[in-house]
């Protein structure tokens, strides 16, 4: 088979439009972002974010979410193109990323991912049995630093970006197309979540890591996809935090008054400051002072 850019842009226009249009009720949806590489949003509120590479020798996919939303879009691609999907990347071992893994599996798909994925995937599982409860299969290929994927002439890099967010997080990035997709650590557009998780300052070296990749767009986990300078805000949101928060402490301020006296405004037009700015400072103010 043999895909122009016309055709293929055509052939997923005609069904992501409805979804672009409500957004708000729709779950599931397929938009490109570049020439052969499609944005999939997945999850409750299309909220969490896959994506997929089609090529003439076959499909190649990142994240898969949860059971629901593997099989919309396994029979959406079966729909769309004769080629199968050959392979699918875990960008870290977070059951709620990888859900529904099972299902490409049973159709040929190989897996890959970070060698520590699996240990993260098992970590709670003996309580909570998402492993099982989500179909998630196990990795069929694993490597530590760096791996290639190379099918229909294009080059999938998968990056370890060390620990931090997970043991096991890597940015899955498509050299041709000048896409990356980096989960859960990048926030794009907004500020962190809540209280952010930890240790921030590993975070931190992660984005850096996935900075030096050579892309146009970013797709991050959840809510906005956007392009370099937005990492680059991102990054220096997150320094700036860590700093503030590191002086305020030196200086035996309270939370409060590290709170009252953050110097953070240029980032105020992130999206979701008024929610979650506080809670942001608050978790590094708690996971520095726990640190020493
Ligand atoms: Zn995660």
């Amino acid at each position: 088979m043999k895909i122009t850019t016309g055709l293929l842009l055509t052939a997923l226009v005609s069904v992501p439009l409805g979804s672009i249009v409500a957004q708000e009720e729709v779950d599931y949806s397929l938009v490109p972002v570049s020439d052969n590489v499609i944005h999939f949003r997945g999850g409750t509120g299309g909220n969490h974010f896959g994506t997929v590479l089609v090529t003439d020798e076959g499909i190649v996919l990142s994240d898969t979410i949860d059971p629901e939303s593997a099989t919309w879009l396994r029979d959406e691609l079966k729909k769309r193109y004769d080629v199968p999907v050959k392979y699918l990347v875990y960008t870290h071992g977070h059951y709620d990323h990888v859900g529904g893994s099972g299902i490409f599996k049973e159709d040929g798909a190989i897996i890959i991912a970070h060698e520590n994925a699996e240990s993260d995937l098992m970590a709670n599982d003996a309580e909570t049995q998402w492993v099982s409860k989500r179909n998630i299969a196990m990795p069929d290929i694993t490597f530590s630093d760096k791996f290639t994927i190379k099918i229909g002439g294009k080059n999938v890099d998968l990056v370890y970006l060390g620990p931090g967010h997970s043991e096991s997080l890597v940015a899955v990035h498509y050299v041709e197309d000048k896409v990356a997709h980096v989960v859960d650590v990048a926030n794009i557009k907004q500020v962190g979540y809540r209280t952010l998780g930890k240790p921030v300052k590993q975070y931190i070296r992660q984005l850096k890591k996935a900075r030096e990749l050579d892309f146009d767009v970013i797709i991050p986990g959840h809510a906005n996809i956007g392009g370099p300078e937005d990492l680059d805000i991102y990054i220096n949101y997150l320094t700036a935090l860590v700093a503030q928060v590191e002086d305020a402490i030196a200086a035996g301020k309270s939370l409060e008054e590290t709170q009252q006296g953050m110097q953070m405004d240029k980032f105020k037009t992130l999206k979701r400051w008024d929610e979650w700015f506080l809670l942001n400072v608050q978790g590094v103010y708690e996971q520095l002072k726990e640190a020493g």
